[in-house]
């Protein structure tokens, strides 16, 4: 992914509607991966109150929709 795409995603508020067409192929629709990867990110001790992955930098809401993403420390990984 290059990133350009990743800066429009970010500009997303997750409404998967707003999120355009072209970008859909680099997100995840299965729920139970997105719940799995969400409940990891959620009981972390570097998630801080902004959701924002103090290891990374990342907007989780954003990169746990992302296929080819991973935690930087290894507790979830790409499908
Ligand atoms: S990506 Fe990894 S380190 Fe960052 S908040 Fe999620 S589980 Fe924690």
């Amino acid at each position: 992914m290059q990133l350009e795409e990743v800066q429009i995603l970010a500009l997303c508020d997750f409404d998967i509607n707003k999120v355009p067409k072209f970008l859909h192929r680099f997100l995840i629709f299965d729920d139970k991966i997105l719940k799995e990867r969400w409940d990891i990110c959620n009981n972390c001790e570097f998630l801080n109150k902004k959701l924002k992955c103090e290891q990374c930098g990342c907007f989780m809401r954003l990169k746990t929709r992302m296929g080819k993403m991973s935690c930087p420390i290894g507790k979830w990984g790409k499908v």
